[in-house]
């Protein structure tokens, strides 16, 4: 899939043209001071339902996330909504094609507590006092000065298949996890050191970026767009690109390939390989690095108590997962003792 950034009229034009009856799918964030969240998350769905979007989006008191498919000859009606929402303004959007039309099937408008999950509880601390954003020609040049300090602000299981040159990437299963690792790492130079993060799409390293600032980091710096707007740019400039591996991302592809560096091994044999893919037992789900060979020789399961689990008949499988409260689908990620080359 390829994404488009903020677009000038034209761009915008020929995209629509070239999508016809297409849809678009596209994801935006945006921190905010949201009073009513319940309210707005009205607002949203009466006027997008009306212009047939679809898509999973998240308000909070804390701002908004969301990821939509629109149709694209209401996309115009639909930026318009978005405009005259002043915090939504100019919003930088992720536009891609799509041409395979199952990525949505409702529309999704729910409330949380956060619009990213980071177990904090600071009111002290406005997500919106934020980092300096710098696109990747600045980000380049950043990461080759010597008194900077680059973090991967994702989780281990994301950064393992890919990350940029000489960061720091730490070996956490939650952003919250890192966010403390951090900053006893880098204590004593909250002063002298450049903090530069970035993360898959830019949310997680502006919230970090907000709390960085509020724990007393002076010069703190975030990767605009994250990975996805990074690797855009790159090509689209023909700017050196300093990521190697592939990028890791939440839907149906597990991951996109930006080089050809493999810089993961099968979780099983230890082979290089860096396919993630989910166990294929139910009740397990367990998400790993697997390499072709090991899926055919295990079934595409992660271990030979799950293989024995998917030859039984349905019923019984159904039965087992009703006794299991053992899902690796939050705190497993690639991590089972079961998994020798895993972590
Ligand atoms: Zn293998
Ligand atoms: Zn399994």
């Amino acid at each position: 899939m390829q994404l488009y950034n903020t677009l000038s009229a034209k761009e915008r034009a020929a995209l629509l043209e070239e999508a016809g009856e297409d849809r678009l799918t596209l994801s935006f964030y945006q921190y905010a001071k949201i009073g009513n969240p319940e309210l707005f998350r009205n607002h949203l769905f009466i006027k997008w339902d009306e212009l047939n979007v679809l898509g999973r989006i998240y308000v909070a008191h804390e701002g908004i996330n969301a990821q939509l498919s629109v149709p694209a000859k209401n996309f115009g009606n639909f930026k318009e909504f978005l405009d005259g929402i002043y915090f939504l303004e100019n919003v930088r959007l992720n536009i891609a094609i799509e041409h395979d039309l199952k990525s949505f099937l409702k529309l999704k408008v729910k409330v949380r507590n956060k619009i990213v999950a980071d177990g904090l509880n600071d009111e002290t601390f406005d997500v919106r006092n934020k980092g300096v954003h710098v696109a990747a020609e600045k980000f380049n040049e950043l990461i080759e000065d010597p008194n900077t300090v680059l973090v991967d602000m994702r989780n281990h299981y994301e950064s393992e298949i890919g990350h940029f040159k000489n960061a720091i990437t730490p070996d956490v299963d939650t952003f919250r996890d890192s966010l403390d690792i951090i900053e006893e790492q880098l204590k004593d130079h909250k002063e002298d050191k450049k903090l530069v993060m970035y993360c898959t799409g830019g949310i997680r390293c502006e919230k970090a970026s907000a709390y960085y600032k509020h724990k007393g980091f002076k010069n703190v710096f975030q990767l605009e767009g994250g990975i996805i707007e990074y690797t855009r740019e790159v090509n689209e400039k023909g700017l050196e690109n300093k990521f190697i591996g592939k990028n890791f991302v939440f839907d149906h592809r597990r991951g996109e390939r930006i080089t050809d560096d493999v810089i993961a091994n099968c979780h099983q044999c230890g082979n290089p390989c860096d396919n993630h893919v989910n166990c294929e037992n139910e009740a397990c789900h367990l998400l790993f690095i697997q390499c072709e060979e090991c899926a055919k020789q295990m079934d595409n399961c992660c271990s030979t108590e799950c293989q024995e689990i998917i030859k039984l008949p349905v019923d019984e499988q159904k039965a087992l997962r009703a006794g299991s409260h053992n899902s690796n689908k939050i705190f497993k990620k690639g991590r089972s003792e079961k998994l020798k080359f895993g972590k």
